[in-house]
């Protein structure tokens, strides 16, 4: 490991300038991408700025949503009664990613900004547009079983490992930020991780030194009918092959309004608005849920190991429709 600079902020605005300021500084919480990726000199920031004494480690119910802070530890988050109770795909997102140590130590900020699990990302001797811009992408004709099939470039084809932000994302969850500047910004969480298109590197929309402060859940009260669904090589302690965030509002026995999420197989949280399209409107049938997984992967391109996930996708959106729909009974 490179050595490093540490500071430990207390203010808000005190750690955004230090890094807005400061080449090579970056802002630490839980340390669970952030250390692993520094001990193999993938990430070798000259300063750490810490942000876990800032006053961002509540979650607040307000007029206009659930406010979860930055730092909020993901058990934390996964346990909190309103989270469970008011929006359920959340905590089953959450508690369905990584281990429990690592959910006691990780945060809401750092689950949005992980960084991939693309062995190449994570391997200095191979060629990777996103670590190393202009290298190259070893996964491209490489070992890609793990990777995506949906907003995918020639540059770059590696998987948005976040469970939580599937969630998020059909939620409607707004991402708000501090800059060094002292303005502030309210981002959809949907419109802050970018597609990797030409430029890999850059992986969301946020300007250097910009904070994350909090996330907002708007109020949604059909959202307590919604489920999250992984499928991965082994029960625990793993990413997801492919993923499903769902909810449904029912008027009568017709569904009303969809929400389909999807992970494991895109470049980023992915909201499946076609799919939700194909269910409004209609009565919820093993064929109708097939039609929506079809517009769920329509348009997903296969590499030479992952062509599998297209099909794995596309079951794991029914399942999850499925047992969304049985627990209603
Ligand atoms: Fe790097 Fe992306 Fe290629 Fe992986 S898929 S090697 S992260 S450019």
């Amino acid at each position: 490991m490179k050595p490093f600079a540490y500071l430990a902020g207390t203010s808000v605005d005190g750690v955004t300038q230090a890094v807005g300021g400061t080449p090579q500084a970056m802002f630490f919480a839980g340390g669970t991408t952030l250390v692993d990726l520094m001990k193999i000199d993938v990430l070798t920031p000259a300063v750490l700025v810490d942000v876990n004494r800032l006053p961002l480690d509540r979650i607040t119910v307000e007029d206009d949503g659930l406010h979860l802070g930055a730092t909020v530890r993901n058990s934390e988050l996964a346990w909190h009664p309103e989270v469970r109770t008011r929006f359920p795909a959340l905590s089953e997102a959450v508690l369905a990613g990584a281990s429990t140590q690592l959910r006691n130590m990780a945060t809401t900020g750092g689950n949005i900004m992980q960084r991939t699990r693309c062995p190449y990302y994570r391997d200095v001797h191979a060629a990777c547009n996103r670590r190393s811009p202009g290298s190259g992408c070893d996964a491209i004709d490489g070992v890609n079983r793990g990777h995506a099939v949906l907003g995918t470039s020639d540059h770059c084809i590696a998987v948005h490992a976040s469970d939580m932000c599937v969630a998020l994302a059909i939620f409607d969850a707004i991402v708000r930020t501090r800059r060094p500047d002292g303005t502030s910004r309210d981002i959809p969480l949907v419109d802050l991780h970018l597609l990797p298109d030409t430029t890999p590197e850059r992986e969301t929309v946020l300007d250097v030194g910009e904070l994350i402060t909090e996330v907002i859940v708007p109020p949604l009260p059909w959202a307590t009918c919604s489920h999250y669904l992984k499928v991965r090589d082994r029960a625990s302690y793993e990413f997801a092959l492919a993923s499903a965030a769902v909810a449904l509002r029912f008027d009568g026995d017709v569904i009303a309004e969809a929400r389909i999420g999807l992970g494991g197989v895109a470049t980023k949280p992915w909201r499946a608005r076609d799919a939700e399209a194909e269910l409004a409107g209609q009565r919820p049938s093993p064929a109708l849920f097939a039609v929506a997984a079809d517009a769920a992967l329509a348009g997903a391109v296969a590499r030479r190991d992952n062509g599998f996930k297209i099909e794995l996708g596309k079951r794991t959106v029914v399942r999850a429709l499925t047992e969304l729909v049985a627990r209603l009974g």
